[in-house]
């Protein structure tokens, strides 16, 4: 998708070291990290919100069932937290749907 920064770290048009990457997703450090590790779990299809659509329940899917099994490299093994946000409301700020991972410390109640 044009203009969606991150179809373009997607494409390498952006560079960002991806600490995993597979055919469905890759993983990034957020370039202004809200706790002392935080990580964008971003699927390479573009799409903006969850949606019932099969292909993108998939995608998201294939994120979850991965996740798990990066949380130690990750170094989130002690608890982290996972947050989609959704839509102007949700404070979502690019419009490519991204799952948030943040820990390495404890975090605040919300
Ligand atoms: P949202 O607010 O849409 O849920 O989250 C977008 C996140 O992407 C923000 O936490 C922001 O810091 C991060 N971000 C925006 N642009 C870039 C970028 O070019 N590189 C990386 N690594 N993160 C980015
Ligand atoms: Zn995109």
């Amino acid at each position: 998708m044009e203009n969606c920064i991150f179809c373009k770290i997607i494409a390498g048009e952006i560079p960002s070291p991806r600490l995993y990457e597979d055919e469905n997703m890759i993983v990034i450090r957020d370039i202004e990290p809200k706790a002392k590790l935080h990580y964008l779990c971003i699927p390479k299809t573009h799409f903006p919100l969850l949606s019932a659509d099969e292909e993108k329940v998939e995608a998201v899917k294939r994120c979850f069932a991965k996740i798990p099994t990066l949380v130690e490299t990750l170094g989130l093994g002690d608890g982290y937290r996972v947050v989609i946000n959704q839509g102007e409301n949700g404070g979502q700020a690019v419009a490519h749907l991204h799952i948030h991972l943040l820990g390495g410390e404890k975090l605040k109640d919300f």
